[in-house]
């Protein structure tokens, strides 16, 4: 069984435009065409039960939309939506009630997109609005590749945040730190937040990887593979190989997420 906590669709009409501008400014292929059809099939042949939707507000005026999409794909079998929250919207509250109304999880917040450094104390109450109503947060963490510097999450500005986050349902993407392994090693890596390992199988040299992995609380890691970014079968593969025990193995790819997700 496995279940990915981070993967990307689009609404049909966007995906054939999203996918290949994303592509091109990330210099990434694309292993899916972005829509929840292709990924739906995909998951089925990789033997991927469930993944976790994340949906971005990239700016303001789109947050209402992007949370319907979101809505809409929270009720398939096999996909578990976040909705986002836009930093400048003057509705967080609203839209946070409107999302926890429908069943919605999770909440996904990008620093890059949103243009919000993840320690700016502004950002204290929009995080506690989120987290008192029972949602996960997730972050982008790190380098994007399709974004010019500066970097928003780098792990040592998510160190500033572990006095609020500590024991949190609080979810740093990329192993805390996308790009920069060495200086989330150092920051974040054991802290008691939760780290999704999408992009780092095949990008993080493996007896880093392995440190880190093995030296975090365990039930605080999550499968990951950013699908489109990343491809289920070959990082499930890569995964599957890595010199871990059995029991963790089983943790990482889906009782974890099970548990956090309460899905059992
Ligand atoms: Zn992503």
């Amino acid at each position: 069984m496995v279940i990915d906590f981070h993967t990307h669709m689009f609404p049909d009409v966007l995906a054939t435009k999203t996918i290949p501008l994303l592509a091109e400014r990330s210099g990434l292929p694309a292993y899916t065409d972005g829509t929840v059809k292709q990924t739906l099939e995909k998951m089925k042949k990789a033997g991927v039960t469930c993944v976790v939707q994340q949906n971005i507000a990239t700016n303001p005026r789109q947050m209402t939309k992007v949370n319907d999409f979101a809505i809409a794909c929270n009720q398939l079998e096999g996909i578990v939506a976040f909705g986002s929250v836009h930093p400048e919207a003057d509705n967080i509250a609203y839209e946070l009630d409107r999302l926890k109304d429908a069943g919605v999880k999770g909440i996904k917040l990008h620093p890059d997109y949103q243009a919000f450094f993840v320690d700016d104390p502004n950002m204290q109450p929009v995080y506690e609005a989120i987290l008192k109503r029972g949602f996960i947060l997730q972050f982008h963490t790190g380098l994007d590749l399709g974004l010019p510097h500066p970097v928003h999450a780098a792990p040592k500005a998510l160190a500033n945040t572990l006095g609020l986050f500590t024991g949190e349902k609080v979810v740093f993407a990329h192993m805390a730190g996308f790009g920069m392994a060495e200086e989330s090693l150092e920051h974040m890596i054991e802290r008691d937040v939760y780290i999704d390992t999408s992009c780092s199988l095949g990008y993080t040299e493996e007896s880093l990887l392995l440190t880190m992995l093995k030296s975090h609380p365990e039930d605080k890691i999550l499968f990951a593979t950013d699908c489109p970014w990343g491809d289920f079968e070959t990082d499930i593969e890569a995964f599957k190989k890595l010199d871990l025990t059995d029991a963790l193995k089983e943790k990482i790819l889906h009782k974890n997420a099970e548990k956090l997700l309460e899905l059992t």
